[in-house]
């Protein structure tokens, strides 16, 4: 349902408020397809396209014509209440051609990792019990079709990225193709090479989360024994990195209260990526705790990611705060406790 609200009317001539996911983003899920994947604001959309998709063949005119819907509303102040309040919504003079350039893939949940905090873990078998599609025939087809261009952003979501058959013929296609802008998030126990090909030619943003510094408390949060695999891979694809891309690997830590929590690991952690010669560390908070104490964060996580930034600046590390933990922190600086 669209809405009027004055907050997004635009008064300057040819413009109006969109995102680039409504303009020219194609979001593939397990079961449907969507503009966009960002539900985390006040209306929570994903802009669905279709349900029950399951690789089926595309209706491109139709995928364009609902964008059209969108932008023709938008242009009124209408706003679609699922974009309500969505960061992405930028006042603009749009292109409005018809062609996808942002792509999110994220059909499918399988992973070689079992991580206590994963969404999937609350229900495995609802997860784990149909197949995903081939996405790789459809982004050939867009391509060849030139409804797929460069320029946007390639993300993955999931599930484990590279325990995707086609994970490295999808990567391939992209760079063999000139594409750029590629992210991925990775449990890291299986080493792609078409990733570290990606990262050497910086075109690739990866992440690998290890949440620990030691094999014990690794096992206690992914319960599954790989921890010198994952560090393996972060030092392989550390090498690849030339001095211009040098930040295009990081390693990520999210604080599990009660488990690693503490000074001493996330020391050892950060010792080991700068051993590994990574330059970027990413912090971020779990979920399902922060939702529930949002309120209520005790001292010391605070102190602990003060002691993170301060050192990481010593380690030279570029060091990147998710937004959960950003609003944490936010959260803390308004109520003048802690100047931060
Ligand atoms: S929810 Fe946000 S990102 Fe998604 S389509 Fe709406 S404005 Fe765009
Ligand atoms: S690596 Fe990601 S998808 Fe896999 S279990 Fe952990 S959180 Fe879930």
């Amino acid at each position: 349902m669209f809405v009027y609200n004055e907050k997004y009317k635009s008064k300057k001539e040819g413009y109006y408020y969109s995102c680039p996911w409504i303009e020219h983003g194609l979001v593939f899920f397990k079961y449907k397809l969507s503009m966009c994947c960002n539900c985390g604001h006040e209306g929570s959309s994903e802009a669905i396209i279709r349900n029950n998709f399951t690789g089926q063949s595309i209706d491109w005119e139709r995928i364009f014509k609902i964008k059209e819907i969108y932008r023709k509303y938008h242009k009124k102040g209408k706003i679609h209440n699922g974009c309500l309040s969505c960061p992405y919504l930028e006042e603009k003079k749009w292109d409005s051609a018809k062609y996808i350039d942002n792509l999110y893939i994220s059909h499918w949940n399988e992973c070689n990792s079992k991580c206590i905090y994963c969404f999937s873990a609350a229900n495995p078998k609802e997860f784990n019990e149909r197949k995903s599609y081939n996405v790789l025939p459809i982004v050939k087809e867009m391509y060849e079709k030139g409804i797929l261009r460069t320029g946007g952003i390639i993300s993955f979501g999931g599930g484990e990225p590279t325990v995707l058959e086609e994970f490295e013929e999808l990567i391939t296609f992209f760079l063999d193709n000139y594409f750029w802008g590629i992210r991925v998030h990775s449990s890291g126990i299986k080493y792609s090479p078409a990733l570290a090909r990606a990262i050497n030619e910086i075109r690739a943003y990866v992440v690998v989360s290890a949440d620990s510094g030691s094999r014990e408390t690794y096992k206690k949060i992914k319960q599954v024994d790989k921890y010198d695999e994952v560090r393996e891979t972060i030092r392989k694809y550390a090498l690849q990195t030339t001095f211009l891309g040098r930040g295009l690997v990081g390693a990520k830590y999210i604080i599990i209260p009660g488990i690693n929590d503490n000074i001493e690991e996330l020391d050892k952690w950060l010792q080991a990526n700068y051993d590994a010669g990574l330059y970027t560390a990413v912090l971020d908070i779990e979920e399902n705790w922060y939702l529930k104490n949002r309120g209520n964060i005790p001292n010391h996580i605070f102190k602990l990611i003060e002691y993170a930034k301060k050192r990481a600046k010593k380690l030279n590390f570029n060091f990147e705060l998710y937004e959960r933990i950003q609003n944490v922190l936010d959260d803390r600086k308004k109520k003048k406790l802690l100047k931060v």
